[in-house]
């Protein structure tokens, strides 16, 4: 930006003010949450007034993210926990075919392997959510915009 400074002459810009739409220099900005303001103090009170609405916005986007979290969650549980119930006896029935002739003990690790595999499976999965509740989040905040 070749501009200079609305209020200091000969100084560069660094950028314009959101409200008002003059070149300021780094001295003359502040940083609202998503936008730079001049010093002008009707250009503060605008700024005020727009942290507030992307506070308020933001509050809400949480909100509607952790709504979606445990929902996610217990549709993530009833998953692994079916998952469970059907994948143990069959680690039983694998363990006590071809492993062991203990019964009992291919019973227990059958169980516990398949808990295991249920365990390793929600590392997994979480970590899917996490990335898709970041990307979610940022749609919404941009979906919602600011005014
Ligand atoms: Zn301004
Ligand atoms: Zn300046």
């Amino acid at each position: 930006m070749k501009d200079t400074c609305d209020r200091h002459e000969g100084v560069n810009a660094v950028g314009t003010c959101h409200s008002c739409g003059k070149p300021f220099c780094a001295d003359c900005l502040s940083e609202g949450l998503e936008d730079l303001y001049c010093s002008s103090a009707e250009c503060q009170a605008r700024m005020a007034r727009d942290d507030g609405i992307i506070e308020e916005r933001n509050g809400r986007v949480d909100a509607e993210i952790s709504e979606m979290t445990r929902a996610f969650d217990s549709r993530m549980i009833n998953f692994l926990v079916g998952l469970w119930i059907v994948a143990a006896p069959l680690f039983v029935y694998l363990g006590s075919n071809g492993w062991t002739t203990n019964v009992g003990l291919a019973s227990v690790m059958g169980v516990l392997g398949a808990l295991v595999l249920c365990l390793q499976l929600r590392t997994f999965i979480n970590m899917y959510k996490r990335r898709t509740m970041n990307r979610r989040r940022v749609e919404l905040i941009s979906e919602r915009g600011k005014h």
